[in-house]
């Protein structure tokens, strides 16, 4: 492999798209470690991808299937079918996957609102969640939270190991308590993300305290990581968006819920009308393209891990922290590394931007974006706006410089992303081209 990388053709693209000589002999020597990982990773994308078309052929998805519905969209077959296709895969009773769902933070607000009513309680065992949620919740004031409506909200922290704090978890958990959110990814916390063996062990401990709490897990960057999802260790619910891993690239909108269908039912009434539920939504032009992405979406799941790995493993030895470490199991696909300095940072985000397929030639400027408390870089020079399953990277340009990487359509990609990031740094003189040990 080292010895097809550095023949000519290799060293002239990659010359071409500015990339050295010691950049590329740096990269290959730290892939050659990452055989066994990456051995792993094509396993697992294999067996979901056999999941995946077990459920299309299983659901006998047709050409007819592609085509979609308009105006209000009764007996939209493809959609009914895809939903059947989504609920195999995740071995759920049912599911909603609909172009309607505008994003992750929206599907998981219909898990929570369609099923929870004045007077009950959510907990969250798992400290505090994704950012957007707060709003939904009404941890900060909101128009039409959760908590306008009269529910309430109890959240146990993690340890300061990062475990679970069981007996908090019992104590929290009382009579009015109704629906329980676990979030796998850390999202843009500094916490571990959640194996689905440890989200397991967590609702076997909740179940067992009461077993009729309603369990939501938010699966968001999650899916397709492992070879189980949190569906298959007992969650009731669970939630993601069709912009990350599932929509495999090509979803250009949607979010989507599965579960018990008792659960899901509610969710459709509350995401159309009283009285109409599932039953209306026209599906559009988007079929075939949730399904195409749904089945390419192991593959390109496997490509974004391989990168978050790769970037850990490069950026490790040159003195930058990285979380989860180069050598730790993974469970989503967001990788985080520190910098300390804002110029370095800006010149990874940059990086990204410039080795994107849209956009290569913009440079990304820190702005203030509205709800954040200092200014924020982004680099998307992706086909959809905005989708993270594409390579992507955001920091906050505040102590300690940290950026988070995710995403990469494929792994030829990702690979030379990461490259060029540290390129960048090289050719802006942060990091010295002396450090990069062969
Ligand atoms: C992305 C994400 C969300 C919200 O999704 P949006 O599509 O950005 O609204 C929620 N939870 C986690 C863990 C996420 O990563």
């Amino acid at each position: 492999m080292l010895e097809k990388t550095s023949n000519l053709a290799f060293t002239s693209i990659y010359t071409e798209l500015g990339i050295s000589n010691e950049v590329l002999e740096y990269s290959n020597q730290i892939l050659t470690n990452l055989k066994d990982r990456f051995e792993q990773i094509d396993r697992i994308s294999e067996l979901n991808q056999l999941k995946v078309l077990s459920a299309f052929q299983k659901n006998k998805v047709s050409e007819a299937c592609l085509q979609g519905t308009t105006g209000y969209g009764y007996n939209d077959f493809g959609r009914e079918t895809l939903e059947r296709v989504y609920a195999d895969v995740f071995h759920t009773e049912d599911a909603l996957v609909r172009p309607q769902i505008t994003c992750g933070t929206h599907a998981l607000a219909l898990a929570l609102m369609s099923n929870l009513r004045p007077g009950d309680e959510l907990l969250s065992p798992v400290g505090k969640p994704y950012d957007t949620l707060e709003e939904v919740i009404g941890i900060r004031e909101s128009k039409g939270s959760l908590k306008e409506y009269g529910i309430s909200y109890q959240q146990v922290d993690l340890l300061p190991d990062g475990t679970f704090d069981y007996d908090g978890i019992r104590k929290a958990i009382h009579d009015k308590t109704k629906m329980v959110t676990i979030q796998r990814s850390k999202g843009y916390q500094t916490r571990p993300s959640f194996s689905v063996a440890q989200i397991g062990q967590l609702i076997k401990f909740i179940k067992d305290i009461r077993k009729d709490l309603i369990i939501m897990v938010d699966n968001c960057y999650g899916e397709f990581v492992e070879e189980i999802e949190p569906s298959d260790v007992g969650a009731d619910i669970m939630v993601g968006s069709l912009i990350k891993n599932p929509g495999g690239g090509l979803a250009p909108i949607g979010g989507y819920l599965v579960g018990k269908r008792e659960y899901i039912e509610h969710a459709a009434y509350r995401l159309t009308a009283p009285g109409l539920g599932r039953e209306v939504g026209a599906s559009l032009g988007v079929l075939s393209l949730f399904y195409q992405g749904f089945f390419l979406a192991p593959t390109v799941t496997a490509s974004a891990v391989k990168g978050a790995i790769f970037a850990a493993n490069l950026y490790k030895p040159l003195g930058f922290s990285v979380l989860p470490d180069e050598k730790e199991s993974r469970h989503d696909i967001i990788q985080a590394i520190t910098f300390h300095k804002r110029d370095a940072l800006l010149a990874f985000c940059q990086g990204i931007q410039a080795a994107s397929p849209i956009d290569s030639y913009v440079n990304p400027e820190p702005w203030d974006m509205p709800g954040y408390d200092s200014e924020v870089v982004m680099a998307a020079g992706t086909f959809i706006s905005g989708a993270s399953i594409e390579l992507s990277a955001d920091g906050p340009l505040r102590e300690p410089y940290t950026a988070y990487f995710q995403g990469g359509l494929t792994w030829p990609h990702v690979k030379f992303g990461m490259m060029k990031t540290l390129q960048n740094l090289i050719d802006k003189n942060i990091i010295s081209k002396d450090i990069l040990i062969f």
